[in-house]
C-alpha cells in the first residue's frame, strides 16, 4: 500500500486512519504522521467537516452518499462499494477534481475490518471535458450559447412547455443597420459592438432564460413560462438597454446602435411546433424593421 502509485488511505472500523500512503501524501500535501491514528483525515480534503466515502461505508451510512457526493456507482460486482467524483478544495493542495472509490475489507468471517479508499486526480480530464463542452455549446466571440445549443434548448423547452401546459416565449433580436456600422468601423469594431450588445441582452436575463447568438448580428432569447405580455416587457428592457449603451453609429437615425426585436409566444397544445415559434418571432422582427427599427413588435398587437 505504501508504495502504490495510486493515492490511497485505509480506515479501521472506528474511522481511524491505519494507512496513508505516499501517493496520498503527494496528492493532499498532508504527511502521514499528521493523520495516522486520528479521524482527522477529512481536513486534508475539506475546509468544513464532512464524512469521506470510507467513513460512510464504515458507519453504514451509504444512503447519505448521494446527498454529499456525485455518486457514480454503488454495489458493483465487487460488493458493497462506493464510487464518487467531485471538485475538492483541498486546504493544502488546492482545487482538484477527484474520483474516489471506497471498498470494504472483510475478515474470514465476513466481518468488516477496514475500508480502503483510493483516489484519482481527474483534474486535467475534467478541465478538458469542460473546455470541449464550452466549444460545443458557446459562441466564441460573445461567450453566449451558440446556435446548436439554442436549437437543443428550444426543443427541450418546447416539450416541457407542452407537458406542463405553460407558455413559451421567444425573442429575436437583430442589430439595426449593422452592415453600415461594420463598413464604418471595420470588422473588428463590429465584433466589439456585437460583444457589447450581447452583454446588454444577457444582463436582462433571469436564471431559466437562455440567450444565444442565433447568427451574425442576431440574437435569440428563450423565455420559459413567459406570457406574450411578459415577453414584451423583457423585449422593451433589452431594446432600451442597448440604446443606453450609446455606442455611436453614424448611420443610425439617432446616432447610436439600436436593436429591433420580434416576440412570439406559444401556448401549450396550440398545435404548432418550435420552428413555427421561430418563424412567428422572425415575422414580428421583420415588421419591427419595416416600421422603422429600434422598436419591438408582437405577433398580434400593433408594434410598440
Ligand atoms: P437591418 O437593420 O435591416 O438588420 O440591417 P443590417 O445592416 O443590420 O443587416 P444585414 O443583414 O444587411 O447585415 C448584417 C451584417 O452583419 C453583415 C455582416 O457583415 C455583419 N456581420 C455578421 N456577423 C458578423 C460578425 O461576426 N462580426 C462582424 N463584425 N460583423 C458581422
Ligand atoms: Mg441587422
Ligand atoms: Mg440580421
Amino acid at each position: 500500500m505504501e508504495m502504490l502509485a495510486v493515492p490511497a488511505f485505509v480506515l479501521d472500523t472506528s474511522c481511524r486512519v491505519m494507512i496513508w500512503n505516499r501517493a496520498c501524501e503527494r496528492l493532499t500535501g498532508v504527511p502521514a504522521d499528521e493523520v495516522l491514528g486520528t479521524s482527522e483525515h477529512w481536513r486534508s480534503f475539506y475546509q468544513d467537516q464532512r464524512p469521506t466515502l470510507a467513513d460512510l461505508l464504515i458507519q453504514n451510512r451509504k444512503d447519505e452518499a448521494p446527498a454529499l457526493y456525485n455518486v457514480t456507482e454503488t454495489d458493483t460486482h465487487c460488493g458493497a462499494q462506493l464510487c464518487a467524483e467531485s471538485w475538492c478544495d483541498m486546504p493544502r493542495a488546492g482545487r482538484r477534481y477527484l474520483a474516489a472509490d471506497a471498498s470494504p475489507v472483510y475478515d474470514d468471517q465476513q466481518r468488516l475490518i477496514a475500508v480502503v479508499e483510493t483516489l484519482r486526480d481527474m483534474t486535467d480530464e475534467k478541465l478538458a471535458q469542460i473546455a470541449l463542452e464550452q466549444l460545443a455549446t458557446r459562441d466564441g466571440l460573445t461567450g453566449l450559447a451558440n446556435r446548436r445549443c439554442f436549437d437543443d434548448t428550444l426543443q427541450a423547452e418546447w416539450s416541457r412547455a407542452m407537458r406542463q401546459k405553460q407558455p413559451l416565449s421567444l425573442l429575436m433580436v437583430d442589430v439595426d443597420n449593422f452592415k453600415a456600422y461594420n463598413d464604418a468601423n471595420g470588422h473588428l469594431g463590429g465584433d466589439e459592438c456585437l460583444k457589447r450588445v450581447a452583454q446588454a441582452v444577457a444582463s436582462e436575463m433571469r436564471a431559466n432564460d437562455l440567450v444565444a447568438r442565433y447568427g451574425g448580428e442576431e440574437f435569440a432569447v428563450i423565455l420559459p413560462n413567459q406570457s406574450l405580455k411578459g415577453a414584451a416587457i423583457v423585449a422593451e428592457r433589452i431594446r432600451s438597454r442597448v440604446e443606453q449603451l450609446s455606442l455611436p453609429s453614424r448611420f443610425a437615425r439617432d446616432g447610436r446602435v439600436t436593436v429591433s426585436i420580434g416576440a412570439a409566444t406559444a401556448i401549450a397544445a396550440s398545435g404548432t411546433d418550435a420552428s413555427q415559434l421561430v418563424a412567428t418571432a422572425d415575422a414580428a422582427l421583420y415588421r419591427a424593421k419595416h416600421m422603422g427599427r429600434n422598436r419591438i413588435s408582437l405577433p398580434t398587437a400593433e408594434p410598440a
